[in-house]
């Protein structure tokens, strides 16, 4: 992998390592120490780390700023290869919950 193209015109979402599945275990670790705990009634686990311009939960990887959903996404073992967007189900914009979001292309 070659790191693949750059148009300049990307948001952060797609602006991400290509394989998160192989983050370092302290970054996860510090990823998680990033969120509120589960909330017992919608399910959702807010962010309280940083945000982008556009309101999204990030982290900063190697100097890159990365969708935080993703680093859940990669740590309970989905694909985050796909450069695709990605919705949240709870449509609450703090939640990095993995299981409340889905692509954007599954209907
Ligand atoms: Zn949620």
């Amino acid at each position: 992998m070659s790191g693949g193209e750059q148009n300049g015109d990307e948001s952060v979402e797609h602006n991400w390592p290509t394989n998160l599945s192989t983050l370092p275990e302290e970054f996860i670790v510090c990823f998680w120490a990033n969120t509120e705990p589960r909330d017992e009634f919608t399910g959702c686990t807010d962010w309280r780390g940083q945000y982008d311009d556009e309101g999204q939960p990030i982290m900063h990887y190697k100097g890159r700023p990365v969708s935080a959903v993703r680093i859940a996404m990669a740590d309970v073992g989905m694909p985050v290869y796909e450069p695709g967007m990605v919705l949240k189900k709870c449509r609450n914009s703090r939640c990095v919950d993995p299981w409340h979001v889905r692509w954007a292309y599954e209907n």
